[in-house]
């Protein structure tokens, strides 16, 4: 099966984006709108009206056959382009195949003990994800996905992709309903249910939520950190909010106080949950 998928980037070796020391593969596209995006040109995939085009400085980019075609090896990496669009997205990405991704992953081999996917939203490929899983790990590496769950995991069409997959790193950004849909732009309902399935099944790896001056952020833990009490052994990962990358609109909101966090993490403790504070 020759099935493709739009990479945004990839991060031959990373050692925040999972334990130890992975390659990191970000996809192009996601189904939430996130107010504080650390990319938000990832969230729409390129319909390629050409705009960018004659902007770039470099002749980086060019239209083939109705396609902005962006030269990797030209590009200077200025960001007009991304900051010209007016669809939001970026020509910067390329089509893989599961045996392009293999290719690359493979020549990072003696150094990493496995890969994370991540985006966008990488589970909107979740068959690409599921092939690409089983070849990492007949090469002896393990296979983690970086997710905002809003996809059912335990939809029968995920089963696969949850079986190759070693782990879900999974974003709790607010317990409330309406915050969360103000947040993103989108119901938590399937987030939660899938936090608990996970953590059911011994495949949620981390959550994570960041921190935001004014938000609920209590309730928030306070509900998931209950929820998921009677699980062993999971990591919590408290994020205090960093403005870089977002759009100019949310460049107001604020992390919360140390103080905050501090009580934050007591509540995280105290439901039998390990604490990374980041
Ligand atoms: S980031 Fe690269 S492709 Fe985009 S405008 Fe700058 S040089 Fe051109
Ligand atoms: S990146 Fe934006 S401006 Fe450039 S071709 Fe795609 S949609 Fe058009």
């Amino acid at each position: 099966m020759c099935k493709t998928a739009t990479i945004n980037k990839i991060i031959p070796m990373s050692l925040v984006d999972g334990p130890g020391n992975r390659t990191a593969i970000f996809f192009q596209g996601c189904n939430f709108n996130c107010s504080y995006c650390h990319n938000p040109e990832t969230i729409k995939k390129c319909i390629n009206c050409g705009v960018c085009v004659s902007h770039c400085p470099v002749g980086a980019l060019k239209m083939i056959d109705g396609k902005a075609i962006w030269d990797e090896n030209k590009c200077i990496d200025c960001d007009t382009c991304i900051k010209v669009c007016p669809h939001g997205s970026t020509p910067k990405t390329h089509e893989y195949t599961v045996d392009d991704l293999m290719e690359k992953i493979e020549e990072n081999i003696p150094f990493i003990e496995g890969i994370t996917t991540s985006g966008g939203e990488c589970t909107l490929n979740f068959e690409f994800l599921e092939e690409l899983f089983t070849k990492v790990k007949s090469l002896g590496l393990t296979s983690l996905v970086d997710t905002n769950g809003f996809i059912s995991l335990k939809s029968p069409i995920m089963d696969g992709l949850v079986k190759a997959a070693d782990g879900f790193m999974l974003d709790i950004k607010s317990m409330n309903e309406d915050e969360h849909i103000k947040l993103t732009g989108r119901s938590n309902k399937t987030v939660i249910e899938n936090a608990v399935y996970l953590a059911s099944i011994g495949k949620l790896q981390e959550i994570r939520t960041v921190l935001i001056e004014g938000h609920k952020n209590r309730e928030t833990v306070e509900n998931i950190t209950k929820l998921l009490k009677p699980y062993p052994n999971l990591t919590y990962k408290l994020i205090s909010y960093r403005p870089f990358g977002v759009r100019e609109e949310f460049l107001e909101l604020k992390s919360i106080g140390q103080k905050e966090k501090e009580e934050l993490k007591e509540i995280v403790i105290a439901n039998g949950i390990k604490v990374i504070d980041c």
